[in-house]
């Protein structure tokens, strides 16, 4: 399906009441629990909240849910329904916007990683799932061949289904690797560039060796597209983040791809019992999912990346002017690909290290988070993240510090 078609079609779907498959109309559930009195837990537990122009980070609780997904969210949870059944529906509309053949919302993009290697190695098998992790002295397959430069940390999902990492470097060292224990091919989209074999050379050995291709995006949207390309392109199974641009709920993500290796890795997940079991996800994070991507699909990609720009350059023009600064616009080119500022100042003119203007930022007022562990002297910020206005506070607040260190 085109994408032009995807939007006119789910321009046509009534929100709600089409997504959790009810048949009284949402409506009638109220949409908050504001006859409740309000409360402030992020005061009452004596939190820090904060401005977050760092980006999606999950120790900084990763990004805010939109008001779409959070009532969807809370009007699923007023009802019953089987997991399973909300899995499959669910699965069966993603698939659908993201041309998978099948898909289903997973705890995370990480979890995405575990299931889907789990159900490669188990097939329908339920004597396999019972066996994960523990692979020695079993006749399941226990390697996983990537390239050394994608082996940057998230493999390590791959490994808690219980195999071990091949590394390779070239396409000769990848064929030769190969043997009778290997289970698949696993590419890492954002370190793609640092690696001397792209996709579709990867989807190819995949193929010729007949062995299955997966590929993390977790953080890989914008551009929307991402959501659909590798799928086209032929990875058997593709695993993204929901929590990050997208804004889904923090613990979802989705696994997509071939039917019966998403078969596979079901049966590994959460209500069964196998090492996905820990990984739940319930009907609110799977409704909640299925809201996001729908919303983050039928957005105005255009205008809201203009909109970044200009927040940036409001930030931008703010900061420029002081004596010693200087800043440059980076758009990082596959990962959080949106616009973002670095700022940089001369030591002699501006006291603070890196590490002080972070504090400086942390514990003033309003705080504000910002990427501060990348150089020295320099700190840099997205937007993408920002509630409107935000960008002022920004501004003004990164402005008045910097000038506080002026020697
Ligand atoms: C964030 C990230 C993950 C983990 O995703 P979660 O949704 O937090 O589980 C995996 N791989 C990459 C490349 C990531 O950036």
């Amino acid at each position: 399906m085109r994408r032009r078609d995807i939007l006119k079609k789910l321009a046509l779907t009534p929100l709600l009441g089409g997504v959790a498959g009810m048949k009284n109309p949402v409506q009638s559930l109220p949409f908050s629990s504001s006859s409740l009195p309000k409360r402030d837990l992020f005061q009452e537990l004596g939190l820090r909240t904060f401005i977050n122009a760092a980006g999606n980070y999950t120790v900084m609780t990763g990004s805010l849910m939109p008001e779409e997904v959070m009532d969807a969210m809370y009007a699923s949870s007023k009802k019953y329904v089987m997991l399973d059944e909300v899995q499959d529906k669910v699965g069966e509309k993603i698939a659908e916007i993201c041309h998978a053949e099948a898909a289903f919302v997973t705890a995370g993009c990480w979890s995405a990683l575990v299931l889907g290697m789990a159900g490669v190695l188990t097939g329908m098998d339920n004597r396999k799932v019972k066996q994960l992790p523990v692979l020695a002295g079993t006749d399941l397959k226990s390697e996983v061949i990537v390239q050394k430069s994608h082996a940057i940390g998230y493999e390590q999902g791959l490994v808690h289904a219980g195999v071990s990492i091949v590394t390779v470097k070239t396409r000769a060292e990848l064929e030769k690797a190969i043997n009778e224990k290997t289970a698949m091919l696993w590419f890492l989209n954002r370190e793609a560039p640092m690696g001397e074999i792209q996709h579709e050379e990867w989807i190819q050995l995949g193929k010729k060796y007949k062995l299955p291709t997966m590929i993390d995006i977790a953080a890989d949207v914008p551009p929307v597209e991402n959501l659909w390309k590798f799928n086209d392109m032929g990875f058997d199974l593709v695993a993204i983040s929901g929590g990050k641009a997208m804004c889904g709920p923090q613990s979802a993500g989705i696994l997509m791809g071939k039917k019966d290796l998403i078969a596979a890795a079901r049966l590994n997940a959460n209500p069964r019992s196998g090492v996905g079991r820990g990984q739940k996800v319930n009907k609110e994070e799977i409704i909640g999912m299925y809201v996001a991507l729908e919303r983050y699909v039928n957005k105005d990609h255009a205008k809201e990346w203009k909109l970044w720009e200009n927040k940036i350059a409001y930030i931008n023009n703010t900061l420029k002017p002081i004596p010693g600064v200087t800043t440059e616009v980076i758009v990082p080119p596959i990962d959080n690909h949106t616009p973002s500022l670095k700022i940089s100042w001369n030591p002699d003119k501006i006291k603070w290290t890196s590490e002080e203007m972070r504090d400086k930022l942390r514990f003033g007022n309003p705080s504000i988070e910002v990427i501060s562990w990348e150089e020295r002297n320099s700190i840099r910020i997205t937007v993408f993240m920002l509630q409107p206005g935000e960008e002022k506070s920004v501004a003004g607040r990164i402005s008045q510090e910097l000038k506080n260190g002026l020697v």
